[in-house]
């Protein structure tokens, strides 16, 4: 007769190596289940978040992917604590992710098209954009625009790193600024907007894609409801800031279920394509540069200015970042 001990310590009946409770429908969910339906339930459709690794593994074809500078880490140039210093919050999230930080880029194949691709990581400080970040996906648009092939960018992120201050801001315009190229030189931009998307990379790159794919119900906004509401005076309306509230709003074309995103991008590519012998730099408009437009402006403060950029204007810091 088998002995049975009175203080065995009682199982977790659901372990969570095991199950994920899913925030939509409160289901406990096999892990290994969910990992074969893309990490999205199928009961109630709720899209978990997921890496940047397995958002490239669901997407490109298998084995195409290359990463490019996945060596660029970030430095703590303000000397930034909170609750923690900035490099011990670096530390955990790198541990945690196996990630350097929360952008991974390089170039691989959809349907056996070569495409640019960056691809953020919200477990990685909330996939908040710093220098490394902007660098990446603007490394990935210059990658685009040399090679001319698409850019492809998912964003999944809190917005700036405040950790790295007016740093993280300059990401703003450095990205943008490539963007810009990238249209210039007629190469397609898809942006996919994942749950969520949201600050300064809803303010700069996130929406501005030649075409907008979100997935379903993403948190996709630039301030707070709270900020939002304040700002315009007026109560938001129900369903503000997800993708669907979006889509009737013009600023996302399609909102795409995961299990079908692979296929929606790999047919939007066979539409999209750069002219082979399109330019591969914008024509020269000394007007619509920001740079140029900085140095009007420094001109048009300073008092004993004839018009001439000052040598703080020709600074182009892209800022913050070290190799290694
Ligand atoms: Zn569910």
């Amino acid at each position: 007769m088998p002995v049975r001990l009175p203080f065995r310590p009682r199982r977790d009946a659901y372990p969570p190596d095991l199950w994920t409770k899913c925030p939509g429908c409160a289901e406990m969910l096999f892990n290994k289940q969910l990992d074969k339906t893309l990490r999205v339930c199928p009961h109630c459709g709720h899209h978990f978040r997921i890496s940047a690794r397995m958002r490239v593994e669901q997407l490109v074809d298998q084995g195409s992917f290359v990463e490019r500078d996945a060596d660029l880490a970030p430095v703590d140039t303000l000397g930034f604590v909170d609750l923690k210093s900035y490099p011990d919050r670096l530390l955990a999230a790198q541990l945690s992710t196996g990630l350097r930080d929360a952008a991974v880029w390089g170039v691989a194949a959809m349907g056996g098209k070569r495409i640019s691709l960056c691809v953020m990581d919200f477990f990685f400080i909330g996939g908040s954009m710093g220098s490394v970040v902007g660098e990446k996906v603007a490394r990935a648009g210059e990658a685009a625009v040399a090679e001319r092939i698409p850019l492809l960018i998912v964003s999944s992120s809190g917005g700036a790193r405040m950790q790295e201050g007016t740093y993280s801001l300059m990401q703003l315009v450095k990205t943008m600024s490539v963007v810009e190229r990238v249209k210039a030189a007629r190469v397609p931009f898809i942006s996919v907007m994942t749950d969520p998307t949201t600050g300064g990379v809803f303010a700069s790159f996130a929406v501005v894609g030649d075409v907008n794919l979100a997935e379903p119900n993403a948190l996709i906004r630039f301030a707070g409801d709270r900020v939002s509401a304040g700002t315009i005076g007026e109560e938001l309306p129900p369903g503000y800031a997800r993708a669907e509230f979006w889509i009737s709003h013009g600023f996302v074309d399609r909102i795409v279920a995961r299990a079908k995103l692979r296929d929606e991008i790999v047919s939007l590519l066979g539409f999209l394509i750069a002219p082979i012998n399109g330019p591969t730099e914008p024509a020269p408009n000394p007007t619509s540069r920001p740079r140029a437009f900085f140095s009007a402006l420094t001109g048009a403060l300073s008092p004993d200015s004839n018009g001439e950029s000052h040598p703080a204007d020709t600074a182009a810091p892209r800022g913050g970042t070290t190799n290694g």
